[in-house]
């Protein structure tokens, strides 16, 4: 049999494992972060004729530009924006993946702040960019100070802010991105994957981007926008920055029907998006109810909440998949991360943890102390 070892692959390849959250169907899937409330179903229909017109044409290539799709974008984010400052790739990985062809690549590098999204080691070893990162400070918060002095540190091409950050949910100020924005000499992408989920009135980084020609806000439909199994990330920045996307996508990057679909669920997106408020409810819940039974969870601006004080994460994240319901394992100590569902998986959830629980409700400690 042959194994990876035995082919010419690339050097830097050698001993990497790819992207694996376990894919499984069980009844409370709450591992990977996803709207796990349907879509409409009348915006369903609307999404199905559009698709069903757009397969007539199929013998073409689809629209390479993807002006429409860009266009639908620019008016759902607002601040100003319009068609030339938009991007879109098959997911926001692609849209990430982009940027690094475009402005990593070998002899280049990129920096996070660690533990951040897992993709971004991935994409960068993918493209031959060296990945580095730097800690964050307390409580997995970043500051000013502490992100700036990285930057001092390792003069990175590319900055990758995730804000909120996954696996931590923490939120992002806008003050550190400002900070980081100005003292970096690269591109400085806000990974805005979660946006949505943020306190109402939140600001978010669209609001720097006049005069900020190098920095990139990116967003997905995969999340709050229920689109997950759609691949569908986007992008605002500079048009200049645009162009240099344009060299490196694959031509008809994104298919007819992916244009199609995407177009149907924007045309409804108060619809789409009618679950947040309660899925960012179900999230204080969880919150609430942890460190009600001595968890530590973490302060969360996303649909997801980490905590810690969970004594073997390992074995409490298999004695729940035993029950059917899966949460993630992110290989921090103590931690275990979950996604806010629906207000019926969020019970299942809580009613199984409940038996992992650091203290007894009375207040008690009974397993692991704090
Ligand atoms: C889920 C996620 C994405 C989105 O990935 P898609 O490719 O758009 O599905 C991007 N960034 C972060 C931090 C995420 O957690």
């Amino acid at each position: 049999m042959t194994s990876l070892d035995d082919l010419p692959i690339r050097d830097d390849l050698r001993g990497r494992t790819p992207y694996g959250a376990p894919q499984q169907a069980v009844p409370v899937a709450l591992n990977v972060n996803e709207n796990t409330h349907p879509i409409p179903e009348d915006v369903a229909h609307d999404i199905v004729a559009r698709v069903a017109a757009a397969i007539l044409t199929l013998n073409r290539y689809p629209d390479r530009e993807f002006t429409a799709l860009r266009r639908a974008l620019a008016e759902y984010l607002g601040h100003g924006l319009d068609a030339s400052r938009i991007w879109a790739a098959n997911g926001s990985n692609e849209v990430l993946q982009h940027i690094m062809q475009a402005f990593g690549g070998p002899g280049r590098t990129v920096l996070g702040f660690a533990p951040t999204y897992s993709m971004y080691g991935l994409l960068a070893s993918g493209t031959g960019t060296t990945w580095v990162t730097a800690e964050r400070d307390g409580e997995f918060e970043l500051s000013a100070e502490t992100a700036v002095a990285a930057i001092a540190e390792h003069d990175p091409d590319i900055v990758l802010l995730c804000a909120p950050n996954n696996p931590t949910g923490t939120p992002l100020s806008l003050e550190t991105i400002t900070a980081v924005a100005d003292a970096a000499s690269g591109i400085v992408v806000v990974d805005e994957a979660y946006f949505e989920f943020a306190e109402p009135g939140t600001p978010s980084a669209l609001t720097l981007l006049e005069g900020r020609p190098r920095l990139l806000v990116s967003r997905t439909m995969s999340k709050a926008f229920a689109f997950a199994g759609a691949r569908v990330g986007y992008l605002a920045a500079d048009p200049a920055v645009i162009d240099a996307l344009r060299l490196v996508r694959l031509p008809y990057h994104l298919s007819a029907l992916t244009q199609a679909a995407a177009l149907g669920a924007l045309a409804h997106s108060a619809e789409m998006l009618g679950m947040v408020d309660e899925i960012r409810a179900q999230r204080e819940r969880i919150s609430h109810r942890l460190a009600e039974l001595g968890f530590r969870p973490f302060r969360s601006g996303s649909n997801f909440v980490l905590f810690g004080g969970v004594d073997d994460p390992h074995s409490v994240f298999e004695a729940l998949r035993a029950r059917g319901i899966l949460i993630r394992e992110i290989g921090l100590p103590g931690c275990l991360r979950v996604t806010a569902g629906t207000e019926t998986e969020t019970t299942a959830f809580l009613e199984a943890i409940a038996a992992f629980a650091p203290r007894t409700l009375a207040g008690t400690e009974n397993r692991m102390g704090s």
